[in-house]
């Protein structure tokens, strides 16, 4: 068994802030492999060693593939131009949920029916034995030189790569398995005990595990977080809260998105939310903001800011937030479209956990509402929200303050990729 790990210059919002957490995270995976016996190489793509196809050619090779099975985004769209060429089994794995979703069946319609299903799957998944057995490490030529990450000085190398520098890694996340179990720890001593209660508080960043980059990028999984959920001290409400958010909330949005051809594509939001939206296409919308101002965090609207600045110099935002500073983006951009294409690729290029299938399924939660709802400009039936939550709180007044003025990154402008999340087939 050999374990490949590459990463290229060439995929979507490639910036110091990715590359840094994504190769901090295979420094870890090449140490599990070894500790477990098994051959792992990795290969960071830049000028000097470039390789095309690397992937393909270790195909050829292979007896089988086994990839992971990710529904969104780069990797799904690399999984299957793979599966598409091989001459050999390619396997899909969903290596991300506590329960894969394709035991879920195929037509589970809408959260409570997932749920019924789901429940009594997990307990069975929690005791998965993953111990490696009998694994032959494979010792044989390779067709390029791997590279030794852990030799290597990974802030230079990302520092010489032809990427987005004006991104920078976030301090709040360091990458790394270290890094995850220590927030893993705070959960489990400081956030767990009150989650209940406190988790709606975004002014305070530890009322929220700050788990998701872990999670999206695989440095922790359900398994071992729910291991330690399960084992603290706190109280019984809190551990339920958390696993609904954990495993009944992001594994419901791998399901759907498994279910979906493009999971990130506009066209997936209900045809009466996209009907009623474009009833309302031609309305005034005097909070329109450009996109340099919306990536900067320098828009008119205060909270939406101080949301958009912990994307930008966090690579993360607070939960309470996501919801307020997602439904702005409708009246603050030109029309449905373009709202759904700006929340994506802003959403897609600063946060570590972006590009996920919970960042799409909760960006199409943001078009929800009711039919029967009272109709609004611009809106039309689609709820609103406000940010009371976060400004009427004690307190609320002097965060929003303080986060005007937290030092944010001078970003590189790029025009936000409208096809991407309407129409268009990915060019990697
Ligand atoms: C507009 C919008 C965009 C979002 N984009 C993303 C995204 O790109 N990536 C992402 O992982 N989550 C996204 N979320 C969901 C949620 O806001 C984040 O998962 C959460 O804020 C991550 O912070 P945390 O790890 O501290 O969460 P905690 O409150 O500590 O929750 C623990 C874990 O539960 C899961 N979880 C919590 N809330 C949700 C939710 N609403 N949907 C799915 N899973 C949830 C996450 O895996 C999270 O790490 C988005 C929500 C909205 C409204």
């Amino acid at each position: 068994m050999l374990v490949y790990h590459g990463v290229r210059e060439d995929y979507p919002y490639a910036s110091d802030r990715l590359h840094r957490f994504i190769l901090g995270a295979s420094v870890d995976l090449a140490a599990g492999c070894r500790e477990r016996g098994l051959a792992c190489v990795q290969h960071v793509d830049r000028a000097e060693r470039r390789e095309k196809g690397l992937v393909h050619r270790l195909a050829a090779e292979a007896a089988a593939v086994v990839l992971e099975d990710q529904p969104t985004f780069v990797a799904r769209w690399q999984a299957e131009r793979v599966a598409a060429a091989a001459k050999v089994a390619v396997l899909a794995v969903n290596a991300a949920c506590l329960v894969p979703p394709a035991l879920l069946g195929h037509d589970t319609r809408g959260r409570s029916a997932f749920l019924r299903r789901h429940e009594p799957e997990r307990a069975a998944w929690s005791t998965w034995n993953d111990e490696t057995s009998e694994v032959v490490p494979y010792a044989g030529d390779l067709p390029f030189t791997p590279d030794s990450l852990e030799d290597l000085d990974l802030d230079d190398l990302v520092a010489s790569l032809d990427i987005d520098h004006s991104l920078p890694v976030s301090e709040m996340h360091p990458p790394g398995h270290v890094a995850a179990s220590e927030r893993l720890a705070r959960l489990v001593d400081e956030t767990l005990p009150v989650y209940v209660a406190a988790r709606n508080d975004a002014t305070r960043s530890e009322s929220a595990s700050g788990l998701s980059p872990y999670l999206h990028f695989g440095v922790l999984g359900p398994r071992e977080i729910m291991a330690a959920v399960n084992g603290a001290s706190a109280g019984g409400q809190h551990k339920r809260k958390f696993a609904d958010e954990l495993l009944g909330w992001r594994e419901w949005f791998h399901y759907q998105a498994r279910q979906l051809a493009a999971p990130e594509k506009y066209d997936r939001i209900a045809d009466w939310a996209r009907r009623t939206l474009a009833d309302h296409a031609a309305d005034p919308r005097p909070e329109m903001e450009t996109v340099t101002a919306m990536l900067a965090g320098e828009t008119r609207d205060e909270t939406w800011n101080a949301c958009q600045r912990q994307f930008l110099i966090d690579g993360w935002m607070h939960n309470n937030l996501r919801m307020y500073w997602g439904k702005r983006i409708i009246a603050m951009t030109a029309s449905p479209e373009a709202a759904w294409a700006t929340a994506c690729y802003l959403n897609d290029r600063l946060s570590l956990d972006g590009r996920d299938p919970s960042t799409y399924g909760n960006i199409a939660a943001m078009f929800a509402g009711s039919p029967s709802d009272r109709e609004r400009p611009i809106y039309g039936r689609v709820a609103t929200r406000g940010d009371g939550s976060t400004r009427k709180r004690e307190g609320g007044d002097a965060w929003l303050a303080a986060s005007a003025t937290r030092p944010t990154p001078q970003l590189s402008i790029e025009e936000v990729p409208v096809d991407l999340y309407l129409t268009g087939q990915p060019t990697i």
